[in-house]
């Protein structure tokens, strides 16, 4: 299995490289060359099988020989031993015809566990059979980042970084990032907006003396592999409604477009999914650009949900790149025109972008309306981004086809907005009970390049 470029201009590489790569050197993206079908055969055989099990199944073609198949499957079971819930993923009945994925139950409490414990034990493998140490870097809006800190902490041959914008997490995804005391994670608080951060982090992986002198190593949403562990509980969802008998369709918490994305991967591995729903709170540049075409990033309105809260979707590309035919010269276009302003979608694009994606928008008011009526009527107490998900789910609901959306984190990880919505307190699960009573260790840093690159230089002794 090889990977390309979104852009078209760089190496194609392998599995194991575009995991360790993460971000093109062209600026793009990787994706593989050929997205892998199962046969309805293979799809009715995961029905029954553990969490463990269908994620070997669904992600063993991509992995090429990376890994043998019993290295593979001792990864996958480190990965997911952490989780408090025996199913994983378990999926819950909130009405006639719609179903809530729960994915808050790995350790950090939000559905990013899902990829970043995978892909810790991924890179740990990779590293150690090769001797390499390599340096991550990341940008967060909280939830990655405290993921990815659980995910890497103590692993000997990885260092990790995570800038997140200062004072816009919330305490609880603060204190994820910053209590952890092993030396090898370091949280830096970021003097600016996820953008800024996110966008430092896409310089410094352009920095190609400052990339290869650190041995720069991305584990964000752009990462593959965190792509493609989100395509498993997709097809374990769906085949415990009936699929592949059964068509069924997903409404997603969407910022990054890293979890819809994989829904749109499991639908061209031929999981039949009827709509894919992007789901967007008042950053809703999605939603306009599938509704309208336009892509054009007017500034981040803070939210109840920031882990959305987001203008520049980076995923995005990924689907534009499909949209476009696998054109990696127009999507450089559009990349090139977003730096100066945005970009418009093609006919063309647009019409293909919509015979996948459905999309809606949930403003603040409606998201705690949502919080409080799912709450009176089914006793689930949803996050933000959840209740973000119902919302637009509901307004897509058909008659025949059961609709599953995406509960992306626990209650617990926004208390004061759950709360104020709902007057329900979320506790804290029991293993991370004494989060408020740990001490914290931070760094703060300007919006600025350089310091940044020398905090990491001096932290990594290069
Ligand atoms: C990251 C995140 C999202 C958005 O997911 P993307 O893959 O970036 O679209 C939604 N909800 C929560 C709780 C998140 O942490």
């Amino acid at each position: 299995m090889k990977y390309v470029s979104t852009r078209g201009q760089a190496p194609v590489l392998s599995f194991e490289e575009a995991m360790l790569t993460g971000l093109a050197r062209d600026g793009g993206l990787y994706l593989p060359e050929t997205i892998p079908a199962m046969a309805p055969a293979e799809i009715v055989a995961l029905a029954g099988l553990s969490y463990e099990e269908a994620a070997f199944r669904v992600m063993r073609p991509y992995i090429g020989d990376a890994f043998t198949d019993a290295e593979f499957e001792a990864i996958i079971a480190r990965a997911y031993a952490g989780f408090a819930h025996a199913a994983r993923a378990p999926l819950v009945q909130l009405a006639s015809g719609h179903h809530l994925l729960e994915l808050f139950h790995g350790p950090t409490l939000a559905f990013k566990d899902f990829a970043m414990q995978l892909i810790g034990q991924l890179f740990e493998a990779s590293l150690k059979r090769s001797g390499k140490r390599v340096c991550i870097v990341g940008a967060t809006s909280g939830d990655t980042g405290s993921a990815a800190i659980e995910a890497f902490r103590g692993l000997d041959s990885v260092d990790v970084f995570i800038l997140y914008p200062n004072g816009r997490v919330s305490e609880v995804q603060r204190r994820q990032m910053s209590t952890p005391s092993e030396g090898n994670v370091h949280a830096l608080a970021i003097d600016g907006h996820f953008d800024d951060c996110q966008a430092r982090v896409k310089d410094m992986f352009n920095d190609f003396a400052f990339r290869d002198a650190v041995g720069l190593a991305g584990v964000n949403s752009i990462n593959w592999a965190r792509v493609l562990a989100q395509v498993v509980y997709y097809f374990t969802s769906a085949v415990s409604l009936g699929a592949p008998h059964r068509k069924v369709s997903f409404t997603v918490p969407t910022g990054n477009f890293g979890d819809i994305f994989a829904g749109y991967i499991a639908g061209r591995m031929g999981l039949p999914i009827d709509r894919l729903v992007v789901a967007t709170n008042q950053n809703d540049i999605l939603h306009r650009c599938l509704t309208q075409g336009d892509y054009t990033p007017d500034g981040v309105i803070p939210s109840i949900s920031p882990s959305m809260d987001i203008q520049v979707s980076s995923n995005f590309e990924r689907a534009l790149f499909e949209a476009y035919g696998r054109d990696g010269n127009a999507v450089s276009q559009l990349m090139q025109e977003l730096n100066s302003g945005g970009f418009s979608v093609s006919q063309g694009a647009l019409q293909a972008l919509r015979e996948t994606f459905d999309s809606g928008r949930c403003d603040e008011d409606q998201t705690r309306a949502t919080i409080r009526r799912t709450f009176e009527t089914t006793g689930e107490l949803l996050c933000p981004h959840s209740a973000i998900g119902i919302h637009v789910a509901e307004e897509n609901l058909t008659p025949d086809v059961p609709m599953i959306t995406l509960a992306t984190a626990h209650p617990a990880k926004f208390p004061a907005a759950v709360k104020d919505a709902s007057g329900q307190h979320p506790p804290l699960p029991p293993h991370m009970a004494d989060l408020y009573e740990r001490s914290e260790r931070i760094t703060e840093a300007p919006n600025d390049l350089g310091a940044i690159q020398d905090i990491i230089r001096k932290r990594t002794g290069h």
